[in-house]
């Protein structure tokens, strides 16, 4: 038995959430729901948009699914990542079929540094206008790189990047690199490459099927995670990770997207996905394999598909489709 804590959150987070859950539903797994209230509405009732409760909930979980938080997200996920010491942000870049994408033969992985970087919130106003400090220890580096490596060997990646701008940013992003290639000597089956990250973006566009694994500091991670969900189809379709050491979140890359709430429109498949990583880091390899063909296959077919897809079914529509396949398989 896994306990699952399921913090829905606002707007569409509550439609695709419900959506993956009658889908989770289809496999033969145990999983015990425990429900937490966050963001925007959470904070309307309560007047904090982050309950202790929920806090708790997450931290005694097995693994916790989240939907999206509004105008609160900042409150309530960027904090549960420093709460919860979620230290690695895993976001697939991954071409399914049948979507409107750039490129249709991507399969690879940026592993973000998640709690330090540009994003420690050391910001201050000064007589000139402001700073902010850019924060990179040898600690989270090692454990970042590490954390890169040991994917790409547990999951068959031969090349690992790490993705920096050493020539400007010497002192930070200059250790970020060496403590990267003291890291690879660990591995040497891996084979190694580094980047600057302007080049990097580029190379999004001109050869994206070069990457296997990419390692990088929280903010080129960030903004290189948007292009690549750019290059495979955009927001309703990119899932992501939150993992530390003992609790672990899944949670869509799109937010509540208020244009659509509440019109059954939300297209399941980024909240579907993360609910496949989930199942991966729970190391249900076989049910996350299941889930992850009847995704794919729903999407090969091409009908039953959300209005952002070309198609005109409903959320849930689509969920159950995806869960009558999985039901043929199982
Ligand atoms: P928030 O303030 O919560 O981040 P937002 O609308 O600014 O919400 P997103 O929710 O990330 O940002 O999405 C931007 C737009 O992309 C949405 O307004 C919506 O039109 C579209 N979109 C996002 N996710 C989905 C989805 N799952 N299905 C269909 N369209 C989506």
């Amino acid at each position: 038995m896994y306990k699952i804590a399921i913090v829905p959150g606002d707007g569409i987070g509550k439609e695709v959430m419900s959506a993956t859950l009658e889908v989770l539903d289809g496999l033969n797994l145990d999983l015990k729901y425990e429900y937490g209230e966050a963001g925007d509405e959470c904070f309307k009732k309560n007047g904090v948009a982050l309950l202790d409760e929920t806090i708790n909930i997450i931290r005694n979980s097995d693994a916790c699914l989240f939907g999206a938080a509004g105008e609160t997200a900042a409150d309530v996920i960027v904090k549960l990542r420093q709460i919860m010491n979620l230290f690695v942000n895993l976001r697939p870049i991954k071409s399914y079929p049948g979507t409107d994408s750039l490129f249709n033969d991507l399969d690879f992985i940026i592993v973000r540094e998640n709690t330090e970087g540009m994003y420690v919130g050391k910001e201050e106003y000064i007589e000139e206008g402001a700073i902010a400090k850019r924060i990179i220890t040898r600690e989270a580096s090692e454990r970042i790189c590490n954390f890169a490596f040991k994917y790409a060997r547990d999951n068959n990646k031969k090349k690992v990047t790490a993705v920096h701008k050493a020539n400007v940013l010497k002192k930070t992003d200059g250790l970020f690199k060496k403590v990267f290639y003291e890291v690879a000597n660990e591995y040497p089956d891996i084979e190694t490459e580094d980047y600057y990250v302007d080049a990097t973006a580029m190379y999004f566009l001109t050869r994206p099927q070069s990457f296997d694994v990419i390692v990088t500091t929280n903010l080129f991670g960030d903004i290189l995670s948007d292009e690549g969900a750019g290059l495979v189809g955009g927001l309703g379709l990119t899932p992501s990770g939150n993992i530390g050491k003992s609790n672990a979140l899944f949670e869509p890359v799109h937010g509540s997207a208020p244009d659509i709430a509440g019109k059954c429109l939300a297209n399941p498949t980024a909240m579907l996905l993360s609910a496949v990583m989930m199942l991966k880091y729970l190391n249900e390899q076989k049910s996350a394999k299941l889930l992850n063909d009847a995704i794919y296959n729903v999407l090969n077919e091409g009908k039953c598909l959300t209005p952002d897809m070309g198609a005109n079914s409903s959320t849930m529509e689509m969920a159950k489709e995806i869960k009558n396949k999985l039901l043929e398989k199982s």
